[in-house]
């Protein structure tokens, strides 16, 4: 434990944030991240707990305690050795994860918790800065090839721990750039996309194949789901060529509102408009985009796609942005005693709210409203909530001016062409049927296929798809070697 008395000396310290006229004028990151110093500071309010909860709550189970007394002996090294022990990927982490090990966090009972997320952030942009990443080669090969189907979070962590276990790797990805949701999803304003090309390059580097642009099996006819694809590979052609096959294809399937008027121009699902504006980042020219310049939008979906929605149309000039949430808005404050550890419900405020928006809650759409086949309009109607059942406000229907409409109400699972193809059952929500047990985990019915991320557990989180595709790393290599030595 670095400094016994550090969390009553040290209040918690927040990352800065660029001005917002500032941010609003480029795509890049905006968060200021701790000096070293600070983060020593930071990382002595850590209390080493007897029982660690933030270790519990973190789902890769970073090692929380251990790297923050590394922090506060100022042993960047060594903190950087633990932290990649549990989690392949810090630098994204420690960018866009919501921390649930903060909530989790001993401190967070009665004061604010440790900084844990900001001190993460510390030590992995420090071990680039210093050059302390390097590829890991494995020693020998073990001949065995497995191939992995998506390039988002899971199906990198796990080729990653698969290639370092001796494993001949290819990823196939059917998007013209490798990432997931990382690359085409998140703005570039929440992560730079550098962070994922400097990681592409150390995976080669141990031996990793990324084939890009290939699509494995079918997307759904008709489908909006971003798709570059330029070549097309059976699933059979992988099971006869591949000794495993990893599914990681993520979920993507986007929950619809099939209102009157859905059809009207200008009313689009967020992840038709977030990865256009991650291609023009790229330097990618387009036909056309989807834009936001002078438009009053309307944002249906109070979650992170909807306020990533925001902050891109803030940045493309919008002229007005109204975010919709079906459900009340929650406590300011979390009720402590009664949430943790736990994920508390509170009203969250994002980084992008902050750069301007309204905030609408207890609200539905009715129908969207077209003048000359453009939405105009959308009509909404407050609602109530009781026992968890919801009924309009009579005499509440109003029309709120919108040229363009965003759907950002999550995902309903992944394309179910993909897993049919693999001839794989799919759950009661339509995800990948693979258990996590230790023995067989990840395994799907279907010999050597295995999945893992948001197509076997749904739309979840970047640290979650890390962690999954860890452990299924881990169960391949029980299953073709005999043995586990992988670490979860
Ligand atoms: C807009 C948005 C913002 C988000 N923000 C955050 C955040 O701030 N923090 C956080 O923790 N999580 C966030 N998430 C959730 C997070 O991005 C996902 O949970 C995570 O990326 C899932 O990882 P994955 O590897 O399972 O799948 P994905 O990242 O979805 O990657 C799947 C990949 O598989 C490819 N693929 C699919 N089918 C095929 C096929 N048949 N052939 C070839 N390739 C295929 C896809 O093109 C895609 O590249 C956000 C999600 C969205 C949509
Ligand atoms: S729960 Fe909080 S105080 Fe306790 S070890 Fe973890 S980070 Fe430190």
């Amino acid at each position: 434990m670095g400094k016994v008395t550090g969390f009553m000396e040290f209040a918690r310290l927040e990352e800065g944030y660029e001005p917002v006229n500032a941010r609003l004028k480029n795509y890049k990151e905006f968060v200021i991240g701790l000096s070293p110093d600070q983060a020593k500071q930071q990382a002595a309010r850590c209390m080493d707990c007897g029982t660690p909860f933030c270790n519990n709550g973190c789902p890769v189970n970073n090692i929380i305690p251990d790297f923050n007394d590394l922090v506060y002996q100022q042993d960047w090294k060594n903190a950087l050795t633990v932290l990649h022990s549990t989690n392949n990927f810090p630098e994204f982490t420690g960018r866009i994860c919501p921390a649930p090990c903060e909530a989790a966090c001993t401190l967070n009972v009665n004061e604010l918790p440790v900084g844990i997320k900001s001190i993460e952030h510390a030590i992995i942009d420090k071990g680039w800065q210093e050059g302390w990443i390097t590829p890991q080669v494995a020693p020998h090969k073990v001949n065995k090839k497995v191939a992995i189907v998506g390039s988002g979070p899971a199906g990198l962590a796990a080729a990653q721990q698969l290639a370092r276990a001796g494993f001949d790797v290819t990823v196939f990805e059917k998007n013209d750039r490798v990432g997931g949701l990382l690359r085409y999803g998140i703005p570039d304003f929440k992560m730079e996309k550098s962070h994922i090309d400097r990681r592409i390059e150390q995976m080669r580097a141990e031996g990793v194949v990324f084939r890009t642009g290939v699509l494995v099996g079918e997307m759904p006819s008709g489908s909006k789901i971003t798709n570059l694809a330029k070549e097309v590979v059976a699933p059979s052609t992988l099971l006869a060529e591949f000794d495993a096959v990893l599914l990681s294809g993520g979920s993507e399937v986007s929950r619809d509102l099939p209102i009157p008027g859905r059809e009207l121009a200008g009313v689009h699902f967020a992840m038709e408009f977030l990865p256009q504006q991650n291609k023009v980042n790229a330097g990618d020219e387009l036909k056309s985009q989807i834009r936001a310049d002078g438009k009053n939008v309307v944002v249906i979906g109070g979650g992170d796609t909807g306020s990533d929605c925001v902050g891109t149309s803030n940045r493309h000039g919008a002229t007005s942005v109204t975010q919709f949430e079906v459900m009340a808005q929650p406590p300011v404050e979390e009720n402590r005693p009664m949430t943790w550890p736990y994920w508390p419900l509170k009203l969250r405020t994002s980084s992008s709210h902050e750069e301007g928006c309204a905030r609408e809650f207890a609200i539905s759409t009715k129908e969207f409203v077209g003048e000359n086949g453009k939405v105009k309009a959308v009509k909404t109607v407050r609602v109530e909530w009781v026992n968890g059942k919801m009924t309009e406000v009579p005499g509440t229907e109003q029309n709120l001016p919108a040229d363009l409409v965003l759907l950002a109400m999550g995902f309903v699972h992944p394309a179910a062409s993909v897993l049919q193809g693999f001839g794989v059952d799919l759950d009661t929500r339509g995800n990948a049927k693979a258990s996590t047990e230790d023995a067989g985990g990840y395994a799907t019915n279907v010999p050597k296929v295995f999945a893992a991320g948001d197509m076997r557990r749904g739309q979840s989180l970047v640290v979650w798809a890390i962690r999954e595709g860890r452990q299924a790393a881990r169960a391949i290599e029980r299953e073709l070697l005999g043995k586990a030595t992988l670490p979860r």
